[in-house]
């Protein structure tokens, strides 16, 4: 038996189609409001004769650090990715956390396509492509793209062209509920011609975002995620579904967002320009959540004592946690050098901005804020479409799972 091994864990080399899909922004409750409903007889299924239990996603409860703590099977400070968004200490610039350089170590992925493993990671943002995709063999047997730039693949880039002929329709909108089911019918595609034994497909939380569980456009995304689950076990593969992270209502009764602007109530207290606060939730290229989530990073410009800041901004009520840079680097596992002087965390029901001005509320208007962040948004599903063995069934039930443990439990874990 072939293995690979990667950050203390192992994975068998597939024998059999193996397909791990990160469904962005799915907390339990839109499993339970499903089931409830009827529309998720697959996943019903695979909870009685598989296995199905909740899992803790890695903080920040955001998505980049979490898509790449699924692909390398560790903690940020494995992986470097801290964020979707960041202040790089030694420049200061504020950057996006999308380019591979910043990736610390090898993927699953990566090493699955270099040992021949005909290996495709799909996602549904572009942003996403690139830290994913890096290492692959692209070109002999590696497949990476996203579904919104599925128009412009190459097999020189993408190790694939032709995408939307493949899929049978146009590349999806990007703020659509297509957007991520364009990843999964490319994935059944690419299984169904034998091009991919390995599979990332990781979607996008558009949906969750703007729906809480029960609506009836919640419901309907979920139902066609279940019909997917269906066709993909059909097709004989080894299913796994985990989550980066969960979502809840961040507004006030009279539907406004709960948020606290945290670098205006400190500059404001401590002098202008004291602060600066960089929200990790960050990304010019979607509107739904005005880059508002519940984890913050703080930084001082100024030689401002540590303890007098922590103590003004324990004092806010709607937040939950306030940590030094070793605190949250050693609860989180985070990376120590790309940490901030202090995280603060959000609690269940509320978002922290930076200032009003960095921060568009237009696109909320009309509907209520859901987004995530913080603790409350860790719990996730972690679901598999078959049995686990002996072994992993007494490892889930020694331990809290990990979101991260997918790959390991989806290779090894299972019964044929
Ligand atoms: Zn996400």
């Amino acid at each position: 038996m072939q293995l690979i091994e990667l950050n203390g864990r192992s994975y068998r080399l597939p024998t059999r189609p193996t397909v791990v899909i990160c469904a962005d922004g799915c907390d339990p409750a839109y499993i339970e409001a499903g089931l409830e409903a009827g529309v998720l007889p697959t996943v019903a299924r695979w909870r009685e004769r598989g296995f199905y239990a909740l899992a803790d996603a890695v903080m920040p409860t955001f998505t980049n650090p979490n898509n790449l703590s699924i692909v390398t099977g560790g903690p940020p400070s494995v992986h470097g990715i801290s964020g979707n968004f960041a202040l790089d200490r030694e420049s200061s610039a504020e950057i996006m956390m999308t380019d591979p350089e910043m990736v610390r170590g090898e993927t699953i992925l990566a090493l699955m396509s270099q040992a021949g493993v005909p290996t495709a990671a799909i996602t549904a943002k572009d942003k996403l492509r690139r830290m994913l995709g890096s290492g692959l063999d692209i070109g002999r047997t590696g497949i990476c793209f996203s579904s919104e730039q599925a128009d412009r693949c190459t097999l020189t880039e993408h190790g694939i062209e032709g995408v939307e002929a493949l899929v049978g329709r146009a590349a999806p909108d990007m703020y659509s509920a297509d957007l991520s089911l364009f990843v999964l019918d490319a994935g059944i595609r690419l299984v169904e011609e034998e091009r991919a034994r390995l599979l990332y497909l990781s979607l996008s939380d558009y949906v969750q975002h703007g729906h809480a569980p029960g609506e009836p456009e919640a419901l309907a995304f979920h139902r066609a995620l279940d019909e997917r689950l269906a066709r993909l076990e059909e097709l004989g593969c080894v299913v796994a579904v985990t989550a980066d992270h969960g979502m809840n209502d961040k507004a006030l009764p009279d539907g406004g967002p709960h948020v606290l602007f945290l670098e205006d109530i400190l500059n404001a207290q401590f002098g202008a320009g004291a602060v600066r606060v960089i929200c990790p939730i960050t990304d010019p290229f979607v509107r739904h959540h005005g880059a508002l989530g519940s984890f913050v990073r703080v930084y001082r410009k100024t030689d401002l004592p540590l303890a007098a800041l922590a103590h003004s901004v324990r004092a806010l009520p709607g937040v939950d946690a306030v940590l030094s840079r070793a605190e949250a680097s050693a609860l989180y596992e985070l990376p120590y050098d790309r940490e901030a002087d202090l995280v603060v965390t959000g609690d269940r029901n509320t978002v922290i901005g930076a200032s009003t001005a960095e921060h568009d509320l237009s696109a909320l208007a009309g509907h209520r804020l859901r987004s995530h962040g913080g603790a409350s948004e860790q719990t996730v599903p972690f679901l598999l479409s078959h049995k686990l063995t002996l072994d992993y069934l007494r490892l889930s039930q020694s331990q809290r799972l990990r979101n991260f443990a997918i790959f390991e439990f989806a290779l090894g874990g299972v019964t044929p």
